[in-house]
């Protein structure tokens, strides 16, 4: 029974697991998986996916946020949260209250944090993380530096360091390999003079798929993989090596179908003219929902097994597609903006192409009003 709504997702728990599984199988017992459940698990439901990564053994999980974690604790989630880039002093009281566990990402935070926290009689473990060429978040700083800083620290105890890659999907570039030399180097030296993190972590998808092995470390931080995709590369890369399908599939239903005349304008501006006699269907979905509007007469769906291009503007809530050569198509049938029917497939990756994006921008876009179904 497919469900009575305009535009839905749905989303495979079998799948997430299998995802998940692969990502395991791949590593190894030795290494940690994180799976990262930030942005609503990149549009596939954060606590839905934190249940079922838990059901496969998952014991950490990653977010953006304090508030994501929250969200997941007041949800029952008991595994070990890291909470990836929310450094605000505001945020602090809610580390301690749900058992998030902070990454750092300079001196001064630690040392604030640490006088905040000697203010409350509180201690709290954390991962501190280096910018080794990434140029976002972390700290620079030599390692006699860092060693001062986490030493002088007895609220706050390092149990991780971790970095993150800026170009992992670049073979052409040595960014990566820089990178990986850089957090090695650091390690080492932190090692030598007696701190040794539980955990060292650097890895996103890419390392993981593409078996970049000396990026792995301890544990690795895989989200788009979770959800069934990896990244193309470019140059001389090897052949990926993880075997993960997309979980998510997306629908929108037809509210109306009409033929129209040559010549008529369709949708906003006129941005499109039928060229001859047309067969159009307008569906219940647009920008509002997550449809980029940059689809805006290049992109398509797929209805009744083929492909149904998109006429003219996406607009907020609707969309118009040439069903000219669907002649079964009718009002109150689904059509499919992301999955598969039949041979015809087009996943947020082809999707986000033909936008100018990218499918983790497409994925995330997916909004709240579209309906999350779990199957
Ligand atoms: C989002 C994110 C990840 C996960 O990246 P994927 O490419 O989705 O696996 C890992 N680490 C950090 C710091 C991130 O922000």
């Amino acid at each position: 029974m497919e469900p009575p709504y305009r535009t839905w997702v749905e989303i495979s728990r079998a799948q997430i697991a299998a995802n998940f599984r692969a990502v395991r199988a791949l590593v190894g017992p030795a290494v940690e998986v994180v799976p990262v459940v930030k942005a609503d698990a990149y549009g596939h439901g954060a606590v839905e996916v934190a249940r079922i990564v838990a059901r496969e053994g998952a014991r950490w999980l990653a977010v953006s946020t304090v508030e994501e974690g929250v969200a997941l604790r007041e949800a029952g989630i008991a595994a070990r949260i890291l909470v990836m880039a929310d450094t605000l002093e505001s945020s602090r009281a809610a580390f301690l209250e749900y058992a998030l566990t902070p990454v750092v990402v300079s001196l001064d935070d630690l040392r604030a944090f640490e006088a905040w926290l000697a203010g409350r009689g509180a201690e709290l473990r954390y991962h501190l993380k280096v910018d080794t060429g990434m140029g976002r978040l972390g700290v620079i700083g030599s390692a006699e530096e860092i060693a001062r800083a986490v030493r002088a620290a007895q609220r706050l105890r390092l149990e991780g360091l971790m970095s993150h890659l800026a170009s992992a999907a670049d073979y052409a570039s040595p960014q990566t390999d820089e990178q990986i030399r850089r957090f090695t180097e650091l390690l080492t030296a932190l090692r030598r003079v007696g701190i040794v993190p539980a955990y060292a972590h650097l890895a996103s998808t890419i390392p993981v798929a593409y078996a970049r092995r000396e990026a792995w470390f301890g544990m690795v931080r895989t989200g788009h993989a979770l959800y069934g995709y990896v990244s193309p590369a470019r140059g001389p890369a090897p052949k990926p090596v993880l075997e993960v399908k997309p979980a998510l599939t997306w629908k929108a239903r037809i509210l109306s179908v009409k033929q129209v005349p040559a010549g008529w304008p369709i949708g906003y501006g006129a941005m499109f003219r039928a060229p001859r006699p047309m067969r159009i269907g307008i569906l219940g979905v647009g920008y509002a929902d997550g449809l980029p509007h940059r689809l805006s007469n290049r992109g398509q769906v797929i209805a009744h097994g083929r492909f149904a291009p998109i006429l003219g503007a996406v607009s907020m809530d609707l969309t118009t597609v040439d069903l000219s050569d669907c002649p079964e198509a009718a009002p109150g049938d689904a059509v499919t903006l992301i999955g598969e029917e039949g041979a015809a497939r087009q996943d947020a990756q082809q999707l986000a192409r033909l936008a100018g994006t990218i499918s983790y921008d497409v994925l995330c876009g997916i909004r709240a009003r579209v309906k999350r179904v779990y199957v």
